[in-house]
């Protein structure tokens, strides 16, 4: 094995075997050692990850309670596929799942990746339902697989190149900063959920739709938060066509947003959940939890993959529910979020190139704009920033372009917290002043 020993050798090699479609790359970090919240790159530079390794680590980067569980699990037992056998592991962790679940007894299923959750459970609608319609949100991230892709909502140049899935309807997404019926929080009233019931009237959407798929906070789209009472609304008018609502924690569950998930938050109990990325604390592993008679509505073998409902991916993800419940991460999200959030309000007082802060629990954004009365998207400049903060020693990264992604791990430490929105706030006012 040739072991490169340089940053600029890895990246020239990464060219030459990856192909574009594998990658997004804000800043060139090597990564080669991390824990916690601190990544060490080939160079042996330190960062402070406040990306949590694209909302995986909620426990950490290298969390010793998940390395151990791994290296016990390996060493007992690394597969016994679940198509023919009947390993131990994947049971805890679907019986644990199904406790800590807003859903009523439900049954579970095991994947890889948070795009293969997404398409099984439009599989399970259709399947339940009988019906094909999909609904999703505009700037929506569902994944990468075929069903995922056809159901997200983000403008995907790749979708007109290779075809989506048919019967999926797009509808706004709630946004109170940037509201898409042009309205102000203060006197609007509430016209996505109008919206949505007009559609209802006389249009298709009433007798072929399936399901609704919605992320609880939108979090490709720009860490957006719907008002506290939409959900409730939109249940109500799915419950009288028979549609189901289908959650996407697979960037928002597992504690992030200071509930196991941000549904929670909205008081309401969807029909199907998808969970993935930082269940298994960094392998691959993801889970759909749903209501038993959705769930058993597909035949034997409707959703099942060789590798899934592996033992090793099942219990680390044990090992980060453990992790979670033990340290008490739910409350220390919230805490740390009330903390992060605070401080954010306090640099856009000082900091023009600030348009919003929004999020929940540690599930934050940063709108950058050009300027505060019309919104514009600050893209260079939020480019900059990030590129600034890795020079710095800060991982960040931007969504839509333009709003800074703040979700450090559950378990940051508070002095690397407040070092890392140090360097955010240095990096922000020396974009601001032209120093970079
Ligand atoms: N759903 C949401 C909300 C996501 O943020 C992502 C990934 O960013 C996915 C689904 C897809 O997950 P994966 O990349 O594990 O397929």
């Amino acid at each position: 094995m040739n072991y490169p020993r340089r940053k600029d050798e890895v990246l020239e090699r990464y060219s030459r075997v990856f192909p574009r479609s594998s990658r997004v790359t804000y800043a060139p970090i090597v990564g080669v050692k991390a824990q916690n919240a601190r990544v060490w790159d080939i160079e042996g530079r330190e960062y402070i990850d406040f990306l949590s390794d694209a909302a995986v680590q909620n426990v950490g980067h290298n969390n010793p309670r998940v390395v151990q569980a791994i290296k016990d699990q390996a060493e007992r037992l690394i597969h016994f596929t679940f198509i023919y056998g009947f390993p131990v592991e994947p049971l805890l962790l679907a019986e644990k799942l199904a406790e800590i679940a807003p859903i009523e007894s439900p049954k579970v299923s095991f994947g890889m990746s948070g795009s293969d959750a997404n398409d099984g459970a439009i599989k399970l609608a259709r399947a339940y339902t009988g019906r094909r319609t999909i609904l999703s949100y505009l700037r929506s991230y569902y994944g990468a697989t075929y069903g995922a892709m056809s159901i997200t909502g983000l403008d995907f140049e790749v979708r007109s190149k290779v075809g989506e899935l048919s019967g999926i309807h797009y509808i706004p997404y709630p946004n109170c900063y940037r509201c898409p019926f042009g309205k102000e929080p203060k006197t609007c009233k509430m016209e996505c959920v109008s919206y949505l019931k007009e559609k209802f009237e006389g249009e298709v959407y009433a007798e072929g739709t399936a399901a609704l798929f919605a992320e609880p906070i939108q979090g490709d789209a720009g860490m957006v938060v719907p008002p506290e009472d939409y959900f409730r609304e939109v249940k109500k008018i799915l419950d009288e066509h028979g549609i189901l609502l289908i959650v996407d924690e697979v960037q928002s569950g597992m504690g992030r947003t200071g509930k196991w998930f941000a549904i929670e938050h909205f008081g309401v109990k969807p029909d199907v959940i998808t969970l993935a990325k930082p269940l298994g604390g960094g392998l691959p592993i993801s889970a759909i939890i749903g209501r038993s008679d959705v769930m058993d509505s597909l035949p034997s073998l409707g959703h099942t993959f060789t590798l899934s409902g592996n033992p090793v991916t099942s219990r680390a993800a044990l090992a980060v529910i453990e992790e979670i419940e033990e340290k008490d991460l739910l409350r220390r999200a919230k805490k740390l979020g009330k903390y992060t959030k605070k401080r954010l309000e306090k640099m856009k007082k000082e900091h023009e190139l600030i348009g919003d802060v929004r999020g929940l629990g540690l599930m934050l954004g940063v709108d950058l704009v050009k300027d505060r009365e019309t919104k514009e998207r600050a893209y260079e400049e939020a480019r900059k920033v990030v590129w600034r903060a890795y020079e710095l020693g800060l991982v960040l990264a931007f969504l839509q372009g333009n709003v800074l992604r703040i979700q450090p791990p559950l378990t940051i430490e508070e002095e690397l917290l407040e070092e890392g929105l140090n360097r955010l706030e240095q990096a922000i006012a020396d974009v601001e002043e032209g120093r970079v």
